[in-house]
This record gives C-alpha cells, structure tokens and sequence, in this order.
C-alpha cells in the first residue's frame, strides 16, 4: 500500500507532509511527496519477524490510499484498559478478546494491552493462559487483521492497597508474591508487560527488585509517600498507573508518588483524560510536569465503552453508567467509558498541543511497556498500522492495519461523544478514503 497527501506524524512527533509505503504488515519506506509515485527504495525483509504468516499477497502493495487532507497517525496503543462493548478481559474468553480487539480497532487502537483486575490467582491464571492462546492464533491467524493486536497484559492487582482500591475487590487483595508471578507469566507466555502494585505493602521494593529484568514495575493504588515511591523507583519501578487517582494528592510538604515520579527522570505517567477522572488544569499540569515524552493517554476503559446507559460489572462488582461516568454505587469511579480515541481529542481539547496528545497515545505507551520496536511510529520497519483523520474536525476517516483499510464511520462532534458505538465495518484492501 502506498499512502499519499497526508500529513505524517513523524518520528520527530511533528506532522510533514510524506508518502509511506508498506508491504505486507511492515512499513518499508518513507519518501518525499514528490517521489510517491516511486516504489519502495528499502526492503524491510530482515525486520519481518513472526507475521509472515499473516502477510497479504504483494500485489496488495500497489493499491493507493489518497489521504489527502488528512493527518496519517499511528495506530494508537492503549496499555491500560479493561474492557469495551459489552465485554471484559477479565471474561478471559476468544469471543471477549475478539469483542475488545475488534471494538479497539475500530476507534483506532491498533494495538492493545488491556488490564486484568483483582481476581484470585485461579482466575488470573485463566485469563493469562487463554490470552497467550490467542496471542499465538493472532501471530499466525489472519484474522488478526480484524482485532487490535494483544501486544501484552497489565496485570492491576492483586498487590493494591486496600485503602486505595477504586473500583477493585478487597476480597482478593494479596502480598506481592514473585512466585505467584511468575507462575501466571508461565501462563501468559510471556505476555504480562506490565504489574502495578502499591509499594508500601509488605514485600513490594523486594519483590521488584527481584523480578525486575522479568517485568515493568508500576507503582499504583497506593498510599505510599515520597520516599516510598522512591524506594520502588530505585528498586526498579518506572511507571506510575493513573496518575492523581488511586494516590495521595501532591502537596508543598508531602509530594507523595506523583513527586517522586517527577524526580525520577525514567518514569513514565498514565493519564486518564476522559474529562471526568482530571480537571482540564492537572492535565495541563500534568503534561508540563512531566513533559511531552512521559506522559502515557489511557482510557481505563470498562465494559461500558461503546454500550448505552445501564448497569455494567467491573471485578466482580456492579457499575453504574450514565453519560461519561461509570461509579459504583458508593459514587466511587469504576474506570471510563471512553475509548483512548476519544481521551486523546479530549486533551486536545483541553488545550494540550495535538503532537503531544498523539505522542502520548502512541509511542510513549509502546516505550513504557517496551514494545516500541515494532509499534508506536510510523518508521520502516514497524507495524504498518496507521489511523487516519480528518484535518479539519479530527474525526476518523480510516484505520489502517497490517496494511489493509478498515472503513470506519466519522464520529462526529464532541470528545464527550466519542463513547457511543462504532460498529466494526468489513476491510476493503484497496479502499481511498472516503
Ligand atoms: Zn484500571
């Protein structure tokens, strides 16, 4: 496929005017617009890795996608998420998976590494070794081109503070445990990315330190203070999961996880800007804090994503949903509604810059999870998975993946807007935009 007239977002994070071409499920060129009507000049065949399987035929590579007027983004990458569309990852089954892929692909997350909850070990271990066996029907399957690719877990739970739980079930909180971890990563085959985890429980700094060449540390659902959060960096922590929620506030004499975070120059930061979870003033804090580069768009979706208003579970327990908010009957957050798609407009909306809202959604969460190799830019030899907007309202013209168009209706309107249901649509292989 050849995609001509757009404006790319680069690997500078800044949108130039470029033709990208692809073949198979690679990027193998970037050109000048004045030479798109060129073929390839840079085989990406020594970067292919398990997707050969999954490759269409070449003669698909000649087909044109016009993306004129229009910005040609990655596929976003959304690393903490729970569900969508009337199903959980905790459900832990191929229809759920492919429920969630499918939803995930169709608001333009191309690539997915949804959250477990706190489950008992029994469930979790379920839930990693069934996905593990559709991550390998993926890698080999081609219907992977119709689901966002499970490019990992994060498991949220069970190692959270009881007294910073959210919406998660205190019945099944544990001590962290590097044996019980590693024991559901055997499941998993490797696919757990990410572990958050309060860093004041007992065994926590330890059990990072143990297992941190195995996994990414978050530290999350947490009453820990500065120094806390600081042993867990130095432990090997690099990550903060939904940052503002679930913590102690930032205050002049107690920083808490979010100052410690900041001190820490290799931590990353979850955001969850669906306009409800932050107010539009600790986003923007937020961004500046931290910077462009560390900052990682989430949308802690729940099953709700997608589905009108009603009562929806979370964890094993009931949530309630009525326009943007999903509580628990206590009032208590329960996740969002809003697919990452539509907390990246939301941001923009609240006045953080477009290329850093794109950045945050696409190669900041591949970065912080390590699978930036293949995912989160457009560069040649990466994943060719793009989302393509409109200039001039930002909505969806099409999503792009393993070079094959999915045609995708135009949510119109506001961000808030963005949660209602966007039927997955049939690819076309050598569709232009519409
Ligand atoms: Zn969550």
């Amino acid at each position: 496929m050849i995609i001509k007239n757009g404006l790319v977002f680069t690997e500078n994070n800044t949108f130039a005017p470029m033709t990208v071409h692809t073949s198979g499920s690679l990027i193998t060129a970037l050109t000048a617009p004045d030479a798109s009507d060129t073929n390839t000049t840079k085989n990406a065949s020594d970067t292919a890795t398990s997707c050969s399987a999954n490759t269409p035929d070449l003669a698909e590579d000649t087909s044109v996608f016009d993306a004129a007027g229009c910005y040609v983004l990655p596929g976003l990458t959304d690393i903490h998420f729970h569900g969508c569309d009337g199903y959980d990852f905790c459900d832990g089954t191929p229809d759920a998976f492919d429920a969630i892929g499918s939803f995930a692909l169709s608001h333009g997350v191309t690539s997915i590494c949804p959250a477990t909850m706190t489950l008992p070990e029994a469930d979790l271990s379920g839930i990693c070794e069934n996905a593990a066996h559709y991550r390998k029907a993926q890698l080999c399957c081609k219907t992977a081109q119709q689901t966002a690719d499970l490019i990992g877990i994060h498991m949220e739970g069970p190692f959270i503070s009881a007294h910073k739980k959210g919406a998660q079930n205190d019945a099944h909180i544990l001590q962290p445990d590097a044996s019980l971890l590693r024991r559901l990563q055997k499941k998993a085959d490797g696919l757990i990315r990410l572990v958050s985890l309060a860093p004041e429980l007992s065994g926590a700094i330890s059990c990072i330190e143990e297992c941190c060449e195995e996994f990414r540390f978050s530290v999350a659902h947490t009453e820990a203070d500065y120094d806390t959060a600081m042993a867990a960096f130095s432990a090997g922590a690099d990550h903060v999961t939904h940052l503002f929620n679930a913590m102690p506030p930032f205050t002049h004499r107690s920083p808490g996880v979010i100052g410690a975070a900041f001190d820490t120059p290799s931590c990353f930061a979850e955001l969850i800007c669906d306009g409800v979870h932050i107010a539009p003033s600790a986003i923007r804090a937020a961004f500046r804090l931290f910077g462009e580069e560390r900052i990682v768009l989430i949308s802690d979706s729940m099953e709700a994503a997608g589905k009108p208003d009603g009562h929806y579970r979370l964890g094993g327990l009931t949530v309630f949903v009525s326009g943007s908010r999903a509580v628990l009957s206590d009032g208590t957050l329960a996740g969002s509604v809003t697919p990452l798609y539509g907390c990246m407009l939301t941001a923009v909306s609240m006045g953080i810059p477009l290329e850093s809202a794109v950045r945050a959604a696409t190669i900041n969460p591949c970065r912080s999870i390590g699978m930036d190799k293949l995912y989160g830019s457009i560069s040649v030899g990466k994943k060719a998975h793009f989302l393509i907007l409109n200039q001039q309202d930002l909505s969806i013209t099409s999503v792009i993946k393993d070079g094959l168009c999915l045609k995708a209706p135009h949510p119109k309107g506001k961000p808030a807007d963005s949660r209602h249901s966007l039927p997955p649509q049939p690819y076309c292989s050598r569709h232009p935009a519409q």
